[in-house]
């Protein structure tokens, strides 16, 4: 028997629309790129989405035309991302961070019709024009002054201009709920970069589970600030999720550093904030420095990659709660996030912390397997390990435009590439990446408790483990560290640092100081180029 409930499709614009209603005056703050501060709310914000709307049908655009972004965190962006899909098309956040070739080949694979690009990232994208098969209409998010004096991008459109030419009155269309609203394409660590083709009704699922209390416990009375870039997953969902409970958001454009973000945070009453560890790191290095604190801050999202015990500790010398978050592109991405149960109260503070270091349980919706080479499950012991599966609503089921690409190798289920452990309460930590642990001797050792070792020894800045080629153990673990400005660390006291912490036989054979680490375009450790640098004897 089929129940008797309304068939109400799942549509991001509904969340727009709902902000608009019943918190029209919730502010939404950005920061521009050219330093100064913009003020808008949700009612405003809307109606310049029905504009925008009508501006892009004005362009020739329809339903599942793409519609590329090059642009930081800002109100505009946020417009693009509701206005866009709620009209049936595809927001395609691109990464500018990425190398030149692969931004051209993900805006031709993605067959852009029209890229909204910020000022700053014209000359990005002039440099990049004879690449592109087929280049797209560019539209600068800028108002009349702020347009670039000339270009070589031929009929550069000005935002603004577009929007004053609309009306704001757009009849938004009753889509299917499965319909695309955005794209956004993996960093492309291995191979080219693919396309995670999201739905209205994967977005709005991933939303309502992440404003959760044990997630991200957004509501009404948060103050948001996406520090994770919008053309980065989504900016974890934020975009989305903010409007929907009617939170302030608070978009931080391109300055991440220590100084402007706190200076963010004191001014605009920010409650919660999310992001990778890097960006973490050299804020609380500025704060350090400069002797400050965080006056509103209370949840902080990390997640991208391992979150080291000694960033929650450091946060929480200043009354910051951490939650450390798992997720992929692929998984829209939030999987699975680190909060205690009840049957936790009480803990020592040590085995909390320790908790509070793995990457979490998975929030409702998302289904976590942890299997052998075999794809038998391990054992939730929080000590075996093997290989993480998922799978959920708003987990990819194939890659755009690979539709004749071989299916999933465990069929109904996504193989994440991450070797993990978990407990008897379904709480999951990252051992390494599959391509990234060193396998000495037949044993696997994870690059992440080394590097989160080193990470709590005063002078290191940033660690990093890669797998060094060794004649009797196949290979073993090589430590590179960056160290903090004026320290010095010998080999022989790193190595007593190690001692104790870890089985004898997982401490690295060796160190070597580096000036910087490569980092990925979303701020990951590049460990394949640090094993390449190594290969060429180009590590010290
Ligand atoms: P890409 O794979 O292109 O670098 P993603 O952002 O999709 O981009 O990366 C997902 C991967 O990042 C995960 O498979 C995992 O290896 C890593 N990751 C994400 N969150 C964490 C975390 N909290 N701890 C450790 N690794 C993480």
């Amino acid at each position: 028997m089929r129940g008797m409930m309304m068939d109400v499709p799942l549509l991001t614009t509904s969340i727009m629309r709902h902000a608009a209603e019943y918190h029209g005056d919730t502010e939404i703050v950005s920061r521009l790129p050219d330093g100064s501060i913009h003020r808008t709310d949700y009612a405003r914000t809307w109606r310049r989405c029905g504009r925008l709307a009508r501006a892009l049908v004005a362009l020739g655009l329809s339903g599942g035309d793409r519609v590329g972004t090059l642009a930081w965190n800002g109100h505009r962006h946020l417009e693009l991302y509701h206005a866009v899909g709620g009209a049936g098309m595809v927001c395609h956040t691109i990464n500018p961070r990425l190398f030149p070739e692969q931004i051209a080949y993900i805006i031709d694979h993605a067959g852009d019709s029209v890229l909204f690009v910020d000022p700053g990232f014209v000359p990005l994208l002039e440099g990049l024009l004879d690449r592109l098969a087929r280049p797209p209409r560019v539209v600068v998010l800028a108002d009349a002054a702020g347009m670039p004096a000339s270009s070589r991008l031929p009929g550069l459109l000005c935002y603004e201009d577009l929007l004053a030419e609309a009306a704001e009155d757009f009849d938004w269309p009753d889509l299917d709920e499965n319909t695309a609203c955005s794209l956004c394409y993996t960093s492309g660590t291995t191979g080219e970069p693919k396309g995670v083709l999201y739905s209205h009704r994967s977005a709005v699922l991933h939303a309502m589970a992440i404003v959760a209390p044990d997630v991200f416990a957004l509501s009404a009375r948060s103050v948001a600030m996406p520090v994770v870039p919008m053309f980065h997953v989504n900016a974890w969902g934020l975009p989305y999720a903010a409007p929907m409970v009617g939170a302030k958001l608070v978009l931080p454009g391109p300055k991440l550093d220590g100084a402007s973000l706190h200076a963010l945070i004191e001014e605009e009453g920010v409650t919660f904030t999310a992001g990778v560890p890097t960006v973490w790191m050299a804020l609380l290095n500025w704060m350090a420095e400069n002797g400050r604190r965080f006056g509103p801050l209370q949840r902080v999202i990390i997640g991208g990659s391992a979150c080291p015990p000694v960033m929650i500790e450091r946060f929480r010398a200043h009354g910051v709660h951490v939650v450390h978050a798992w997720g992929m592109t692929e998984t829209s991405p939030l999987g699975a996030a680190s909060t205690p149960k009840a049957k936790h109260e009480g803990w020592p503070e040590e085995r909390l912390a320790e908790l509070a270091a793995k990457q979490g349980r998975p929030l409702f919706g998302v289904g976590l397997r942890v299997v052998d080479g075999q794809g038998r499950e391990i054992a939730r012991d929080g000590t075996a390990h093997g290989s993480l599966l998922v799978r959920g609503p708003w987990v990819a089921s194939g890659y755009f435009r690979q539709e004749g690409a071989p299916a999933f190798a465990h069929p109904g289920w996504f193989e994440t590439g991450d070797v993990v452990t978990m407990d008897e309460d379904g709480y999951v930590q990252v051992v390494d990446r599959t391509k990234d642990v060193v396998k000495s001797g037949g044993e696997w050792i994870g690059s992440i408790e080394l590097e989160n070792i080193a990470l709590a020894h005063p002078a290191v800045r940033e660690a990093a483990v890669v797998a060094r080629p060794d004649e009797r153990w196949g290979e073993r673990p090589l430590l590179v560290l960056v160290l903090h400005e004026g320290q010095y660390v010998t080999w022989a006291e790193m190595a007593r640092f190690y001692e104790g912490k870890i089985p004898k036989w997982c401490i690295p054979d060796a160190m070597v100081v580096v000036e910087e680490l490569p980092h990925t375009a979303t701020g990951k450790l590049q460990k394949a180029r640090i094993r390449d640098m190594l290969r060429a004897g180009k590590l010290p």
